[in-house]
């Protein structure tokens, strides 16, 4: 007799995918096109169809905790070659954005950062921590005066890692967290679902998987198997490469203040300044190349969520270079202007990363992991 499966539905999950882009979902009649023609489905369990119906169903639990979703880069063949004209590719966008949720705490800045009203809030928090705490230690300068202009006699370096720095071990806490929660889930999930035979998460065999992934996340290479979309590729890669040498720049910048005591600004010859130059320049392109897809793709389903994400990213990029430029020309109200506004993007972009769009960065690379180690496609040997 075939086993039991006790269904218990989730209205308001159902309510909340129809809201965020999955409202598409009514039309699928479970023909399967989608998971045969999606470039990336493994064989065993293959997605999105299932999904799908688990979607339709309210399956939340089993939908959330699945690590399929993550694999998923939104490529839109499915929803593209659908003979219903459902869009399983936005369904799964829209579970995603709910999993972020799930797995963030505290729970009130994922509605902080996913309601548009709230916006100005996200705006005015930073503002208000980096004027008290600057005032009340003396650390901003709104007089920096001198012939130069020099960012950190008006917002003192040490203002930025007094902000800084707590403000990582925040992230990492919370990110810390929900990973614990994500990785035990998708594993029992995977477990029941027969999507994997291993009993247990091996931590070396996990780390060996995340090794073994890094080089496919950083050429992108399921993004290119894709048809419909796949010159996405590009502007995702130039915002990715642009981050990561974002974040070498800071720390070579952090370790050359702290060990060696040199202060910026630093020369437009220093090879570690081109990176960061390099390195804006891609974050604006990129996001501005990303800006535009999402205006031209009109069958897509854009959420406040992708906006607010992709208006915070361009607008880093270009307060960050607004600010170099302004103190090339020797503009110095507005040089320090923009850098006080680039901070606060700064802030935005990672005070609420575990509760953005942007989380998926983790969250899919923990999922591409954990496909790798869990061996889905394994064949038994022969006997
Ligand atoms: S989403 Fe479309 S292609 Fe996929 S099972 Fe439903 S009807 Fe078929
Ligand atoms: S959007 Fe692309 S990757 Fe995602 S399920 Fe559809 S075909 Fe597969």
């Amino acid at each position: 007799m075939a086993g039991k499966y006790l269904i218990e539905p989730d209205s308001e999950f159902i309510k909340v995918i129809n809201q965020e882009g999955g409202d598409s979902l009514k039309k699928c009649f479970q023909c399967a096109t989608c998971s045969v023609v999606c470039p990336i489905s493994p064989d065993n369990k293959p997605f999105p169809r299932k999904e799908m119906i688990a979607a339709s169903w309210g399956l939340k639990d089993r939908l959330v905790t699945s690590h399929d979703i993550w694999l998923c880069h939104q490529c839109g063949d499915c929803s593209t070659l659908c003979p219903r004209g459902a869009k399983p590719g936005d369904v799964l966008a829209a579970i995603r954005a709910y999993a972020i949720r799930e797995y963030a705490t505290p729970k009130f800045f994922g509605e902080l950062i996913n309601d548009p009203k709230k916006l100005p809030v996200l705006f005015i928090i930073p503002t208000i921590i980096f004027i008290v705490l600057g005032l009340v230690t003396g650390l901003l300068n709104f007089k920096p005066g001198g012939d130069e202009i020099v960012h950190s006699h008006f917002f003192s370096t040490w203002l930025v890692d007094l902000i800084f720095i707590p403000l990582a071990g925040w992230v990492v806490a919370i990110f810390a967290l929900g990973l614990k929660r994500f990785i035990g889930d998708i594993h029992e999930n995977a477990l029941s679902s027969g999507k994997t035979k291993k009993e247990k998460i091996d931590p070396a065999g996990f780390v060996q998987a995340l090794v073994k992934i890094i080089p496919t996340i950083l050429k992108h290479d399921k993004f290119t198997e894709c048809t419909e979309n796949r010159e996405r590729s590009t502007s995702h890669m130039m915002v990715l490469y642009s981050f990561i040498g974002l974040f070498i720049v800071t720390n070579i910048f952090f370790v050359v203040l702290y060990v060696f005591g040199i202060h910026g600004p630093y020369s437009q010859l220093n090879p570690v300044k081109w990176l960061a130059n390099i390195a804006g320049v891609a974050l604006v392109i990129g996001s501005a190349m990303m800006i535009k897809d999402r205006i031209s793709k009109t069958d897509q389903v854009s959420s406040y969520k992708d906006w607010y994400l992709l208006g915070l990213v361009f607008g880093l990029g270009v307060t960050g270079l607004t600010t170099e430029m302004t103190r090339l020309a020797d503009a110095a109200f507005l040089s320090y202007t923009f850098y006080f506004i680039h901070l606060i993007f700064v802030f935005n972009l990672f005070a609420f990363l575990p509760f953005s769009k942007l989380a998926h960065l983790v969250y899919r690379t923990v999922a591409l992991t954990y496909d790798e180690y869990s061996e889905r496609d394994k064949k038994e040997p022969a006997v």
